[in-house]
């Protein structure tokens, strides 16, 4: 047996979390709040099993759900989105990215990618036989080059991945980064994905880019979502994709033969719990003040941190003190000040040093509290 997959290691999130946990580290690099969810979302889980809403829920997604979603994305972005036709609730983000790149793409078909790229996206763009054409965001403030897009557009551009906020640097696309999009993609054949997990973590005042503000942009892009960024509660992978009705359709026909549908009972308690509205109007704030902590705590260390506006992530330098690539960086923190965090190198396909490390601050603050302490002595 060859492996078809002979360059795929484990993901980096497995590799230093393993790490973390051999060294006894606090693990600030995987992205996963260390504070409890909501116990009513807890209850209502509970509840729905307890009524019996164990078996199979709807290919699509239950129903209830998808109103509940289309009247939020009406509240928060004023889009209009049929329930039926352009909703469907996914096992995660992860997997609704997966099913929109693999609906779409054929071999040869090429995407363009900004770098540094979540993980996901180029092993499934390479999976699907297509090629990505990776544009890297300009540092250190991660923006985007409209030139350099319009230059890398070509006959074989199939689709273009956005992710605002952003992981790995939380950085965010503003009103006009979406007017190039729309500007460039206009009377063309290319789709967007839009992986828009981190819609509510958004700080200093910022306004949340989705696709769905523009219903030019929203006729050709899938719009992906994840429940477990939003109520603490990533274990659960739950998340949806929104599409046109065209797209939907194309995507639904992958899905049925993939998962078929999403685990029930949590679709059961997520739909009952949406009118909560302060759950996710709550979280800019509260997110924020972890960051500004975070950081305060770390202003007499050596790290300096870059700007960001968005995700629970915070990215510091760490040029004035080391050379070393990030990863052994990475590696070198966690044996000997115990704190785990990302090196950003992983998430471009070309070596490259800026650096740059990336900590996920959606922790009690006594971790990060106890992390800044360990890095006190950092040098
Ligand atoms: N996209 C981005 C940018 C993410 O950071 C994540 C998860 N951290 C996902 C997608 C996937 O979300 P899920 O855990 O729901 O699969
Ligand atoms: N998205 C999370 C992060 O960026 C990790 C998810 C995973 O482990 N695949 O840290």
């Amino acid at each position: 047996f060859i492996s078809k997959l002979p360059q795929i290691g484990s993901t980096i999130f497995t590799e230093m979390t393993q790490l973390a946990q051999q060294f006894n580290a606090i693990n600030l690099g995987q992205g996963f709040p260390d504070y409890p969810m909501d116990t009513t979302l807890i209850e209502l889980l509970n509840k729905a099993m307890k009524d019996g809403h164990n078996q199979y829920a709807h290919s699509n997604g239950l129903p209830l759900l998808r109103e509940r979603i289309a009247e939020k994305v009406k509240i928060l972005y004023n889009a209009d989105i049929n329930a039926d036709t352009q909703i469907t609730i996914t096992p995660g983000g992860t997997y609704a990215i997966f099913t929109a790149l693999t609906t779409i793409l054929r071999a040869g078909d090429e995407v363009i990618v900004f770098e540094p790229a979540y993980d996901c996206y180029i092993p499934t763009i390479e999976m699907n036989g297509a090629i990505p054409i990776c544009i890297a965001l300009q540092f250190p403030d991660y923006q985007i080059s409209w030139e350099e897009v319009r230059s890398r557009i070509s006959s074989h551009t199939r689709m273009i991945i956005i992710n605002t906020p952003h992981n790995p640097t939380g950085s965010i696309l503003s009103e006009s980064d979406m007017q190039q999009l729309i500007a460039l993609t206009r009377d063309t054949k290319i789709l967007i994905l839009s992986d828009e997990v981190y819609e509510h973590l958004i700080y200093d005042d910022k306004i949340h880019q989705s696709v769905l503000r523009y219903p030019e942009l929203m006729e050709r892009s899938f719009a992906c979502f994840s429940f477990g960024k939003t109520y603490h509660c990533t274990g659960w992978k739950l998340g949806y994709c929104l599409a046109s009705p065209f797209l939907t359709n194309e995507f639904r026909k992958v899905h049925q033969y993939n998962c078929f549908s999403t685990f029930a009972p949590a679709q059961v308690a997520i739909a009952n719990y949406m009118d909560n509205k302060d759950a996710y109007f709550s979280l800019s704030k509260l997110m924020q003040h972890k960051r500004d902590y975070f950081v305060e705590l770390l202003k007499d260390t050596p790290l300096q941190p870059l700007k960001a506006n968005g995700s629970f992530f915070q990215c510091f330098s760490y040029a004035t003190i080391s050379e070393e690539n990030e990863k052994d960086f990475a590696i070198r923190l966690t044996k000997e000040y115990g704190v785990t965090a990302i090196p950003l190198a992983v998430f471009y396909k070309k070596a490259t040093n800026n650096q740059v490390l990336r900590f996920c601050f959606a922790k009690k603050e006594s971790t990060l509290a106890e992390a800044a302490e360990r890095l006190k002595h950092l040098r």
